[in-house]
Formats: structure tokens, C-alpha cells, sequence
């Protein structure tokens, strides 16, 4: 069989079918909205799952179908793409309750929005392409939380704590503005695994991260730092104030009871304080030192503080 076509078939009814048929295909739907948020033309999104906007409709405005703080987005990104005439990008969610029903959780999205040329007298209007990023959303935010946060407490682990402790190192080196360490550790905590078993001190462990929580100030930082111990973090915090923090912290600890199944347990904890000093020459010596004074505290008999 011989080619029969041309380039210049492209411009014919040819084209216009070739259009047709992608625009069926593509699974991300796409607006045409003009500079006043009239949606003029809805196209594409044939993937069923894809096809989610059940309230952009044509021949309506943005802001008779939408929420109005959404099409206040919507509208001034379109402005601002038509203004720069340039291809503008936005990432955003769109909650369950705007989408079609076979989403049964909230979507996000990145919009791709090109200025279209300018027709005749018409307004300006643009082409809105949204592409379906939950997935990649999902999945980064996921391993984001494997890199950042306890599986078992669900606080932040040591590698997330490192990196915020050295970014506050070098914070001090140009503000001077003084920090605190607290180091703590459970006492006796493999008897609890022995009288209780793995499972008890895994409960007892979920608990002191709430007990910690809650006596520790909202601009400290928390972390799991190894198997029983924890860490945190005392911004614009001195050594005498760090104490009253620490013993508060302690004697949350002490007065708390883990219920276990039929089980009531007690435990306590030791806790090491250092604070930031100019001959620190890294994070990690005010971490050592804090670690030194809880190696004191646990040889000064346990459920004590102590300072380095
Ligand atoms: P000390 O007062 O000197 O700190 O004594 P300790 O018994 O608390 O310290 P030791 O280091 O002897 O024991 C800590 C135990 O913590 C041993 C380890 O099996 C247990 N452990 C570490 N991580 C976990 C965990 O995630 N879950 C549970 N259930 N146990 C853990
Ligand atoms: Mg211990
Ligand atoms: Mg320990």
C-alpha cells in the first residue's frame, strides 16, 4: 500500500478527526477556560478514573460550579498565565466530595495551563490540562514518612532528628541563640520485656511517647532515637530552664500508668541534659555530652536528671 497522505492533510479534516481522536484517548482531562472562568470546551479524560470533574461543565462559569475559594485559584492562575503568556504549573488536592463517585479518596492533581493565542476580538482563554498525580503524590509522601518518622511511635526517628539538630548547630555558629538537649532512656526497660513480654514494651514505649509529648513544650522536637531512648530537642532554651522541662518530663513518666491488657505498668525514666557551648565544634559533642550525663544519671541510681 502506497502513502497517500501529506503533510498538508494536517490542516484538513484529517487533522481535525486525528485531534478528535486524541483528545478521546487522553486519559487527564482538558479545559478550555477563558480570562472571566467560562468553560468553553471539556475534553479528554476518558480514562474512567480519570474523569473526575463532574462540575466543570461547559457553558459555565468556574465560579457558578465550584467553591469559591477554589475558583478564585483556578481563575487567578489562569489571569496569571494569560499575563505572562507562558506556560504556568500548579499543584493542587481536590477534596472527595468534587469529584465523580468512584474516587474514594481526594485527589491531587498538577495543572498545566498554556495561554491560548489570541482570536479575533474573544477574550483570552487557555488550555487547563489536569494531570493525576496521586499516585506519585502518595508514594513520595510515604517514603517520606520511611525516611522520617518511628514505625512503631510514630514520631521522628534519629535520621530526621541529626538533620534538624545540625541545621540548629549551624543556626548558633551565626545567631548565638542558646539550645538544650534532653537524652532519656527507660529504666529497667528489658525487665518490662521479660514480666510482659515484646509486646508489653512496645505498649510501654507508644505510651511514654505520648507521656513525652504532651510535658514537652509545642516548639521542642521529639524523636525515637534508639531501642528505649528518646531525645529532644530545646530550642532558645538555657540549661535552668531545660532542668524544669526535664524533671516536668520525668515525673510525667513516673506518675504514668500502661494499662496492658489486664496489666498495670509502671516504669521510669533517666535523664542525661547538655546544652549548646561555643567550643562545640559539631552537633554531635552536645549530643555525646547529653549521652554522658544520662550514663550519670542512670549510675546515680535511675529517674534522676542530670547535667553535663
Ligand atoms: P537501664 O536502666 O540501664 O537502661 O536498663 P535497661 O534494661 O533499660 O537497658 P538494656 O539496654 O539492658 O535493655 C534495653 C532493652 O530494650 C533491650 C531490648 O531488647 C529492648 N528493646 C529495644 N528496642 C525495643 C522495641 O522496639 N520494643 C521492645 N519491646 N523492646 C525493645
Ligand atoms: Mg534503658
Ligand atoms: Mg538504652
Amino acid at each position: 500500500m502506497k502513502d497517500t497522505q501529506t503533510t498538508e492533510d494536517f490542516t484538513s479534516e484529517y487533522f481535525k478527526e486525528v485531534l478528535t481522536i486524541f483528545f478521546d484517548a487522553l486519559p487527564d482531562p482538558i479545559f478550555v477556560i477563558n480570562q472571566n472562568g467560562l468553560i468553553l470546551r471539556v475534553l479528554g479524560g476518558n480514562s474512567h478514573k480519570i474523569n473526575c470533574f463532574p462540575n466543570i461543565v461547559e457553558s459555565q462559569y468556574l465560579h457558578e460550579t465550584l467553591p469559591k475559594e477554589i475558583a478564585d485559584v483556578c481563575l487567578q492562575t489562569i489571569n496569571k498565565a494569560i499575563e505572562d503568556d507562558s506556560l504556568t504549573c500548579i499543584d493542587y488536592e481536590v477534596e472527595k466530595e468534587h469529584l465523580s463517585p468512584e474516587f474514594c479518596s481526594n485527589q491531587f492533581y498538577q495543572g498545566r495551563i498554556f495561554p491560548l493565542k489570541q482570536h479575533e476580538s474573544d477574550l483570552r482563554a487557555v488550555l487547563w490540562i489536569a494531570i493525576n498525580t496521586t499516585e506519585k503524590v502518595l508514594f513520595t509522601k510515604k517514603l517520606n514518612e520511611l525516611a522520617t518518622k518511628d514505625e512503631l511511635t510514630g514520631i521522628n526517628n534519629r535520621r530526621y532528628f541529626n538533620g534538624v539538630m545540625k541545621r540548629t548547630f549551624d543556626m548558633f555558629q551565626r545567631d548565638k541563640v542558646s539550645f538544650c538537649i534532653l537524652m532519656l532512656d527507660v529504666d529497667f526497660f528489658k525487665k518490662v520485656n521479660d514480666n510482659y513480654g515484646h509486646d508489653g514494651g512496645d505498649s510501654v514505649l507508644k505510651s511514654i511517647t505520648c507521656t513525652l509529648t504532651e510535658s514537652l513544650r509545642d516548639i521542642d522536637l521529639l524523636a525515637r532515637y534508639g531501642g528505649e531512648e528518646f531525645i529532644a530537642l530545646l530550642p532558645n532554651t538555657n540549661m535552668p530552664d531545660a532542668f524544669i522541662v526535664a524533671q516536668r518530663v520525668r515525673l510525667a513518666v513516673e506518675k504514668s500508668i500502661v494499662q496492658h491488657g489486664a496489666h498495670e505498668i509502671r516504669v521510669t525514666t533517666s535523664v542525661g541534659i547538655s546544652e549548646i557551648s561555643p567550643e562545640d565544634k559539631d552537633y554531635e559533642s552536645v549530643i555525646k555530652r547529653a549521652d554522658v550525663a544520662l550514663y550519670a544519671a542512670k549510675n546515680a541510681g535511675r529517674n534522676k536528671v542530670v547535667i553535663v
